[in-house]
């Protein structure tokens, strides 16, 4: 079951990015809730727009972050104006925002969310 779940999202990851919200109910709550008691209320409500679009290629074996956009577009908008906004630790949470619009998730321990990220389906 979970591995099916994990097949069909890695497929629509390629095809058509999925909300996280759908993904990752739990983790959509969590951002939301953390990013509301810092004060970033209107980025909050915008967590449910937040899709899955591209995997964070980093070497943190514990990373299950991801791009909300293209990466492409992100090295070329990464060069105008950016704000990494730190949402605590336990577990450790960012976010990077373009335009009053969330581009880049950072999120560890997240072993689930992290395989289904990552799995390129065929496999298990
Ligand atoms: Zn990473």
């Amino acid at each position: 079951m979970a591995a099916r779940l994990r097949r069909q999202t890695a497929r629509r990851l390629r095809r058509k990015a999925p909300y996280l919200d759908e993904v990752d109910p739990e983790l959509a709550e969590e951002l939301h809730g953390r990013l509301a008691r810092r004060g970033y209320g209107s980025l909050a409500d915008r967590v449910f727009d937040v899709k899955l679009v591209d995997v964070c290629q980093c070497c943190d074996r514990s990373c299950a972050g991801f791009y909300a956009i293209g990466r492409f577009h992100l090295v070329w908008l990464w060069r105008h104006r950016r704000e990494t906004v730190d949402l605590g630790s336990a577990p450790v949470m960012r976010v990077d925002v373009m335009n009053d619009r969330i581009v880049a998730v950072e999120v560890f321990e997240r072993p689930e969310l992290r395989r289904m990220l990552r799995d390129e389906g065929g496999r298990g």
